[in-house]
């Protein structure tokens, strides 16, 4: 899970599953641009935001930047994400975040976790299934883009640094 976000206002939502998947994510409600991407920059972390000024200033500043179209249900953006960033779209609880807090959770029995930062527990009960489903949707999704390839395969160590600024120069052109 080499790949960390930073998550802006109306993307709540967002943030907690990529948590949920395993990834270091910040979740910033109310805060100004300027810290969002000074965090960025310090952690090397994704800006994921549906704020086009955000994103632009990010970039200038080196930093990558997802643009979240509105309205796009969080399957497709997980989807795109997972295409564009080789994030892998399976859950596993031992390697799952704590979605309220970004926390590590530590495991506490046969089906229970706990938060090691807020202490909040997860049951690997019922909600499970729909967890299972909205991935299900969205690896599908992911797959019919097509440009899958090797972006399901769990390791993208190194990978992405060099891909990250191509990608974004190749981005800059066409809009
Ligand atoms: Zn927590």
């Amino acid at each position: 899970m080499t790949q960390k976000f930073i998550v802006d206002a109306m993307l709540g939502k967002l943030a907690r599953w990529l948590r949920i998947l395993g990834y270091d994510t910040l979740y910033y409600k109310d805060a100004e641009d300027w810290r969002i991407v000074k965090r960025a920059e310090e952690d090397k972390r994704i800006v994921v935001t549906r704020d086009r000024g955000l994103c632009n200033r990010a970039r200038k500043r080196g930093v990558e930047c997802f643009l979240v179209v509105p309205d796009t249900e969080v399957e497709r953006t997980l989807a795109e994400l997972a295409v564009k960033y080789g994030l892998y779209l399976d859950v596993n609880p031992e390697a799952s975040r704590c979605t309220e807090c970004n926390g590590i959770l530590e495991k506490r029995d046969k089906n229970l976790w706990r938060c090691t930062r807020c202490g909040k527990e997860y049951w690997k009960g019922r909600h499970w299934d729909t967890i299972t489903e909205v991935l299900i949707k969205a690896q599908a999704l992911m797959e019919s883009y097509g440009t899958a390839g090797n972006s399901r395969v769990r390791s993208g160590k190194g990978k992405i640094a060099g891909e990250d600024s191509s990608e974004r120069h190749k981005e800059e052109t066409e809009t």
